[in-house]
């Protein structure tokens, strides 16, 4: 039975992968600095521990063959773009990154898994939201419009050192805007399809919700068993990457609002308001994982939004009777 370590298991992909690699037979660890807001992942065994801290990381690379390295100080436009973040971000991530590997190498682990993101790419191919460009070689020269984009790129660079220099087995992927059940939907972390399934809920019939920016900057979403399964082709393969791991179905964000309330069979106005929304456009490029891994996503984004907007909608009912929650 493979031993394999989940790094980020208490978070939203963490949490999947886990049950992923057990409905594969693995023996699974899973380490996170809190327990899963929703689930209760079914690892073997949950250690709750701080990866900054290199002894503990230490301690939870024994015995593993491959580690999956998905801790992050992490969130969406509302964290990661306001400024407010930035070293905590670049610092709690890079020390993750850092002691992870480290330990590893000592350890004798076989592979590593690193989730980059979409959000390394320059800011200058992202301009027009009609023509992204995020093709894996346009990464450099590098711009990235966010310091959690720039530790990213660094940690790359890491991850492929670390296989230059020290022979440890490494795939690099870059996630396009993964979303799904299960994952954060309140509380100022939570990504944009699941703040609009969150506002559509919550809105009353004829009500208005607030998108950020002009709403026509564009972006694309990959459904999160749709993600798992590219992950787990990459790290059976002798690819190491970086490659991207997203759809190609490019929506604005009020055509995928629309989309949510057409699933949620409400009519809502939606107002535009000033707000942190980061590149015009983006997109992803599926030409390498297609040639490399055959691999493109199976299902289009509605029915990820409807399985999405299913479990949020009963979230938001399921806290309507408790304020604090309801609050953030
Ligand atoms: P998430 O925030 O749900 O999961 C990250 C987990 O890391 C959290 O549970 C958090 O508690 C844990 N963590 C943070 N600091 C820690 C520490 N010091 N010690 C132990 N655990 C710590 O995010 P996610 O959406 O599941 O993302 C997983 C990975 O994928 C991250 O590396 C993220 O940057 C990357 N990624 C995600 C997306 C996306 O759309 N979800 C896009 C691009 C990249």
């Amino acid at each position: 039975m493979k031993r394999v370590l989940v790094n980020g298991a208490g978070g939203f992909i963490g949490g999947h992968l886990v049950k992923r690699l057990k409905a594969e037979g693995c023996w699974v660890r899973g380490v996170d600095i809190k327990r899963h807001e929703y689930v209760t992942p079914p690892a073997d065994e949950f250690i709750v521990g701080d990866l900054r801290d290199p002894r503990f990381v230490e301690s939870v690379v024994d015995g593993v063959e491959d580690v999956y390295q998905l801790a992050a100080d992490m969130g969406g436009a509302g964290y990661i773009f306001t400024g407010e973040h930035d070293a905590v971000v670049m610092h709690n991530s890079a020390t993750i990154n850092l002691n992870t590997l480290e330990s590893a190498v000592k350890a004798g682990v076989k592979r590593i898994f690193y989730s980059s993101s979409a959000c390394i790419y320059p800011e200058y191919n992202q301009m027009d939201p009609d023509n992204p460009k995020c093709s894996e070689e346009s990464a450099y020269p590098a711009a990235p419009d966010s310091e959690y984009g720039w530790e990213k790129l660094f940690s790359e660079r890491l991850y492929l050192s670390y296989m230059r220099n020290y022979g440890i087995q490494v795939r690099v992927a870059r996630f396009h805007n993964i979303f799904g059940i299960e994952g954060t939907w309140t509380g100022g972390r939570e990504k944009a399809p699941a703040a609009l399934c969150r506002k559509v809920a919550e809105a009353p019939e004829g009500g208005t919700i607030e998108i950020w920016g002009d709403g026509k900057q564009t972006r694309s979403f990959l459904y999160i068993d749709e993600c798992l399964e590219a992950v787990r082709r990459l790290v059976e393969s002798d690819f190491t990457g970086p490659v991207n791991i997203g759809s190609e179905e490019m929506v604005s964000i009020n055509q995928l609002a629309r989309m949510i309330m057409e699933i949620a069979d409400k009519r809502v106005t939606i107002r535009n308001i000033p707000g942190p929304t980061g590149v015009r456009g983006r997109n992803s490029d599926n030409k390498l994982i297609q040639q490399r891994l055959g691999w493109a996503p199976s299902k289009p984004l509605r029915d990820g939004l409807e399985k999405t907007y299913r479990w949020i909608s009963a979230q938001v009912e399921a806290h309507k009777h408790e304020p604090a929650a309801a609050a953030h």
